[in-house]
């Protein structure tokens, strides 16, 4: 075995310079993992307990519940209570990480790319691996891993196979470059481009831009922008190969031209004129392509072979999508990239989805550098197991070839036309079924066999937009302080099982909806999740009784009525009481907790928490007021506890109120609105947009002057033009206040105003002088057409634009 092809733990040890504690110092380590739950090989994996949001100390257990031997630690642990198991105690664990990989780094030779800057990074990286990959053997970052982990895990991959590696680097503060820098060891890099936006980390551009550069320290080649770089900066790079739209630079662009969906750019380059055809159009695509045109010339390919490349770029969708199938099925659509490390990921999603008992993946044949197909699918099907997939369906020569490695409910076919031949007599029900193969197999004919027929409007949802705003709030919490996310109203129109899904596994501690039966869908989509029910119904108690749903009790009559059903043997059954501070909406009252305490049977409940809902959290206006509610919470809640025996849960906060006030966490918040994007606390851009809502045009029509539009003829073009209907209605959720101009969509870019009133199904675009077919897409809202705009155009609030848009509105989800 030759050097950098595995290691021992004991190796391990010696390079991350930690000290040893082994039962079995020969252990071969192949895997690295930092979270439990993601689980690949446990037989060759080393885990790193990193202190990041949370401390990975607290998951040894569980990560060796599932069967991981090896550990890198900074705390001490018990070993005694570990059989069979290998330590190797660091300072840093995060620093061992990086040690690790920068060795493995080290001992291979091959040609590194590193990629920085605010934007573009991922793009550009797959471009190049696009680009280059038909005559390297090339390693690269899964998706967007570029951070303080995600490079090291991404630096690991390499092999003796490999001649090639392209990692891109991300960063959000000052200090942070420097150990990514000796993790890639680059010997080619490339700076995408500098932008203002997120500058919280940094003083300014120039400390931002220098700070970046560390990554290019030891760089033979440096490829840039003149645009991008600020004077006085001193740049790293043997040579430089510079690229411009407006300046004097090796290859600098004269001229972009577009049509409908290619663009020609004309530039010049060594003296000569050189020309490149890309099938793309928008102003962020024609940026990254120069800049991978850059790289190819400045690798010493000529003019005419980056041009004949470059022209067979294609889209790259980075983005898991998940969407309703047939017959009840959930579809997760990966059919993008197809190495195994996007497997694993994809596989790690698929386990988040509980919503259907069966796990079905349907994976076509792949391909590993430095990996004989043996290996490589053996690999595969240890991976199956341990992420419990129920059910595999291979597409492929390849795999078919090797299908008896596959130990499960497995079908096999050479190619996807076979495979779709044979579909109906393939049983699909009640699974989430994972798409994935490599581009040549066409796999997107695979989702559209089984992909629930969408209607044209639909709502997508940004399941990180959601994740990064989850922590956005997460950090602004104090140690030890509970978060329970407000799912109610199909999470205010998001979805339902999804997000719930989704907010379990990121671990939120606590759910709350406002019904009965949308806890009931949540527990059926295997929410195991505490749900508190903020409107509990008598009629239901039985079915909360059965699915494990406790209630909020908020009145002495429904505190009776509850105690007056449970069955004689129930006891400690979770309740929480909810307490009336100046909301005067549900809840109890002062004067009625001395009546409380007498009438609470501590036998048969156990109150988990008491709580009350602040009514002006983000309005500096009714501060006093907001303060007087805490005031009166606490006298209350002090009251109620003194006649427990325990100190149930204390929550007030809502959105808002963990933005405003930060001395009000108490034990656990509630949060909202603000997971969805919104925060009237906030300024602009510090939450994500979620939230896509999308329709199509069904028909165009040219209007003479003075012909009227819609019901009533109340809409009217005075010059004549064009008009547009598309397919999104009051009966969609597009409130009739938006008619007659009042609202507007994007078309082709464009704000256009609507015309008449809005029908049931569909309503009716000025779109006069805009270039526009059927079938088309229009966006109704999404990040430069923002909801709060929306909202403030029809006098109403974001909260109801989001949870009016109705059921029939298909929900697609994005995860990248
Ligand atoms: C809906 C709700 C929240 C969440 O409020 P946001 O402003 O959306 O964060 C918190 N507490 C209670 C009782 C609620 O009903």
């Amino acid at each position: 075995m030759s050097k950098g092809d595995t290691y021992t733990v004991e190796q391990v040890a010696e390079i991350v310079q930690g000290k040893g504690f082994f039962c079995i110092k020969e252990a071969v380590i192949k895997n690295l993992v930092i979270d439990s739950r993601t689980l690949s090989n446990v037989n060759n994996a080393l885990f790193f307990a990193i202190k990041a949001q949370r401390n990975g100390h607290q998951f040894i257990n569980s990560a060796y519940q599932n069967g991981i031997r090896n550990f890198v630690v900074s705390e001490d642990v018990d070993h005694t209570k570990y059989p069979e198991t290998n330590w190797i105690k660091v300072d840093d664990v995060l620093s061992s990480l990086q040690q690790l990989a920068a060795y493995h780094r080290s001992v291979h030779q091959l040609e590194v790319i590193g990629i920085t800057g605010s934007n573009g990074k991922t793009i550009v990286k797959e471009w190049l691996y696009q680009l280059l990959s038909t005559d390297n053997n090339v390693v690269r970052s899964p998706k967007s891993y570029n951070s303080q982990i995600g490079v090291p895990l991404s630096v690991w991959q390499i092999n003796n196979g490999h001649n090639l590696g392209i990692f891109e680097a991300g960063i959000s503060t000052v200090g942070e470059m420097k150990q990514l820098a000796t993790v890639i060891q680059p010997s080619i890099g490339i700076l995408t481009n500098i932008r203002e936006a997120h500058d919280e980390g940094f003083k300014d551009k120039k400390e931002k831009l220098k700070e970046k550069l560390q990554l290019f320290e030891g760089v033979e080649t440096l490829v840039y922008s003149p645009a991008h770089i600020a004077d006085g900066v001193m740049l790293p790079g043997k040579r430089k190969f510079t690229w411009s739209f407006n300046q004097e630079a090796d290859l600098q662009v004269l001229e972009v031209s577009t049509d409908k969906t290619n663009t020609i750019l004309k530039a010049k380059y060594a003296d000569k004129d050189i020309e490149a055809t890309i099938p793309f159009t928008d102003a962020a695509a024609i940026e990254n392509t120069v800049i991978c045109w850059s790289t190819l010339l400045a690798m010493g390919y000529d003019a005419k072979q980056a041009a004949f490349r470059l022209a067979k770029l294609v889209k790259v969708g980075m983005r898991l999508q998940l969407i309703n199938g047939i017959d009840n099925c959930s579809l997760i659509d990966d059919s993008y990239s197809a190495d195994i490390s996007s497997l694993s990921i994809a596989l790690d999603f698929l386990n988040q989805q509980n919503q259907h008992p069966k796990r079905t993946l349907i994976l076509s044949d792949l391909h590993e550098t430095g990996k004989s197909a043996n290996e490589l699918y053996q690999e595969i099907s240890l991976l199956l197991k341990q992420k419990k997939i129920n059910r595999l369906i291979g597409i492929g020569e390849q795999i078919a070839a090797h299908q008896e490695l596959f130990d499960l409910e497995k079908s096999f076919f050479n190619n996807t036309a076979d495979f779709l031949a044979h579909v109906s007599q393939q049983s699909f029900n009640n699974e989430t079924i994972l798409v994935k193969g490599a581009r040549k197999f066409g796999f997107e004919l695979v989702v559209k066999r089984l992909a629930q027929k969408v209607h044209d409007t639909v709502l997508e949802v940004n399941l990180n937009a959601l994740l990064s705003n989850l922590q956005f709030y997460k950090s602004k919490l104090s140690t030890g302080v509970k978060t329970m996310a407000m799912v109610k109203a199909f999470s205010y129109g998001s979805g339902s099982f999804e997000i719930a899904n989704l907010l379990q596994y990121h671990k939120v501690d606590y759910l709350a909806v406002a019904y009965v039966d949308e806890g009931i869908a949540l527990r059926k989509a295997g929410i195991s999740l505490p749900i508190m029910v903020m409107s509990p119904e008598p009629s239901a108690f039985d079915a909360m009784l059965r699915y494990n749903l406790e209630p909020e009790i908020y009145s002495l009559e429904v505190l009776r009525s509850f105690l007056h059903f449970l069955p004689e043997e129930v006891t400690d059954f979770p309740i929480h009481i909810k307490l009336d501070t100046g909301m005067h909406r549900l809840g109890f009252e002062p004067q009625q907790i001395e009546e409380l305490t007498v009438l609470l049977d501590k036998e048969k409940l156990k109150v988990v928490s008491i709580f009350t809902h602040l009514v002006a959290t983000d309005d500096k206006q009714h501060d006093e007021f907001t303060k007087l509610q805490v005031s009166k919470y606490e006298k209350m809640y002090e009251t109620l506890a003194t006649s427990l025996t325990y100190r149930p849960i204390r929550h007030v906060l809502n959105t808002s109120g963990v933005s405003r006030w930060p001395n009000y966490q108490f034990d656990m918040v509630r949060v909202g609105i603000g997971l969805y994007g919104f925060d009237a606390a906030l300024a602009e851009g510090e939450l994500q947009t979620v939230a896509t809502l999308k329709t199509t045009v069904s028909q165009i029509k040219q209007l003479q002057p003075n012909e009227t539009v819609g019901y009533g003829r109340r809409g009217v073009l005075p010059n004549g033009g064009q008009i547009a209907t598309v397919k999104i209605g009051y009966a969609d959720g597009y409130s009739r206040s938006f008619g007659n101009g009042v609202g507007k969509m994007l078309v082709d870019g464009k704000l256009v105003p609507t015309v008449g009133s809005i029908c049931m199904d569909m309503c009716m675009l000025d779109v006069t002088g805009i270039d526009v077919k059927v079938g088309d897409e229009v966006i109704v809202f999404n990040e430069q057409h923002r909801i709060v705009d929306l909202a403030r155009e029809i006098h109403t609030i974001p909260y109801e634009i989001l949870t009016n848009v109705s059921q029939r509105v298909k929900r697609v989800y994005y995860y990248e």
